[in-house]
């Protein structure tokens, strides 16, 4: 016979007293959910897990270390009924019932007056879902549609309206699946999205037909003149009432010029937020196995960028600092001026075996590494046929690990990119 279906509802619990009994796993489970709408819970359970402990010490919530007995949920709106010992949660059901207190129960679904729901949140929205004997079942369904409205593949409008205005999003270095939640669902919400060279272009493809898409590679002019042409362009579909994503490589404000766009709007009076990246500068040594930091050996990194020779007027690096450094440099925008900054390294005393990896177009399918020291880095990169955009890697953390998708002696078997794109985490 099929179940009667319970009623869904959406419980306003803020400052309204909630008595949760038991303090183990079950408890720890929904007890954020409770804090989180408000609640006014007391605990009463003898004992607790360590984080329920956590939350009583930072006064989350009232415990009163004891055993359940008559009367403690009296005046409660809702009830946890979850402790070990089976009488005891027959007589606070009981309880319960008498004083009309809707009560879930951890042991006996059958005798609980209310079932928690497969509950996630995404943007605003909640989702709970229930199934009646199923909870894999709820929360798979509920997998479903919390990932679905993250990544944009499951199609659901806004019907408020959207603010027009510009959303400066990092679109991390890459990879597709670097891309960060936000970014991702400002992406599938767009009217008009502008894209860099660097950054996930593989997303572009993705755009329903509707979305225009400005490819700023293509602007036929030199760097400041597109740089006007963007601006002028982000302004103009802003104006015209539309949302406008500015899709930038890895992070927004990492040599990106994400700030010089954030003026221009502002002065032009559209709306603009920023939605930050993963840069390059750490996460391409990531997806060959190159941490930026690692225990005993770098306590440092510095990331910089090497467009301008370190003799150039305009730099404003201070070469001979950084050679003196220990720790990691991560240099951006320096493969055509490598020879020039190594020899200025090795000249101020960084020693000339300091190992040096450059990676080119890390985390895409096109991804090459060639490993090197500073004294051999520029050649190696010549002869390699290294072209931008390059990340070079400079200091003992690059032969500390298992190398991925090294082309050199002792690399490693995964190919490129390997390492990041694994399982994403759940709701
Ligand atoms: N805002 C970007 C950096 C822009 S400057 C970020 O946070 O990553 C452009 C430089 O970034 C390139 O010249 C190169 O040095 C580096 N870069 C960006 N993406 C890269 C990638 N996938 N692989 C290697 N280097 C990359």
């Amino acid at each position: 016979m099929p179940e009667t279906p319970a009623y869904p509802v959406g419980l306003r619990l803020a400052g309204r007293r909630v008595v949760v009994l038991g303090g183990g796993s079950v408890s720890q489970r929904r007890l954020p959910a409770l804090l989180a709408a408000g609640a006014d819970v007391t605990l009463v359970a003898p004992e607790a897990t360590p984080s329920v402990e956590a939350m009583a010490e930072a006064g989350e919530l009232t415990w009163e270390r004891r055993r359940y007995r008559e009367g403690d949920l009296a005046d409660a709106w809702y009830a946890l009924i979850a402790t070990d010992d089976p009488a005891a949660n027959a007589a606070a059901s009981a309880e319960a019932e008498a004083h009309r207190v809707w009560a879930v129960r951890s042991d006996d679904a059958e005798s609980a007056t209310a079932w928690t729901p497969a509950t996630g949140r995404s943007e605003g929205v909640t989702v709970a879902v229930l199934t009646g004997r199923d909870p894999r079942r709820s929360a798979a369904v509920r997998d479903a549609i919390v990932e679905g409205l993250r990544d944009g593949t499951l199609s659901a409008p806004r019907h408020r309206a959207r603010t027009a205005g510009v959303a400066l999003v990092g679109g991390g270095p890459g990879d597709p699946d670097l891309i960060t939640v936000r970014g991702r669902r400002l992406l599938a919400e767009a009217d008009v999205v502008i894209a860099d060279r660097l950054g996930p272009r593989d997303l572009l493809d993705e755009l329903p037909p509707h979305v225009e898409v400005v490819d700023a590679a293509k602007i036929p002019y030199g760097r400041a003149m597109a740089q006007e042409a963007i601006n002028e362009a982000l302004i103009r579909h802003a104006k015209a009432g539309r949302s406008v994503v500015r899709l930038k490589g890895g992070d927004p404000y990492v040599f990106g010029r994400g700030m010089e766009e954030v003026q221009q709007l502002a002065d032009a009076g559209v709306p603009v937020t920023v939605v930050p990246g993963i840069t390059s500068a750490v996460s391409v040594p990531a997806a060959v196995g190159i941490p930026v930091t690692h225990r005993g050996v770098a306590h440092e990194f510095t990331v910089v960028s090497g467009h301008l020779a370190p003799d150039d007027p305009r730099s404003l690096v201070d070469w001979e600092a950084l050679a003196h450094l220990r720790g990691t440099l991560v240099l951006l925008m320096a493969v055509e001026r490598l020879g020039a900054i190594a020899e200025t390294l090795i000249r101020h005393g960084r020693p000339a075996g300091t190992p040096v990896a450059v990676v080119q177009e890390g985390t895409t399918a096109a991804e090459r590494t060639v490993d090197a020291t500073l004294a051999t880095a520029a050649r190696a990169v010549e002869e390699a046929g290294i072209r931008p955009p390059a990340i070079v890697v400079i200091g003992e953390v690059v032969s500390v690990g298992p190398r991925a998708g090294t082309a050199g002696p002792g690399a490693g078997t995964a190919g490129p990119g390997a390492g990041t794109s694994g399982a994403d985490a759940g709701a």
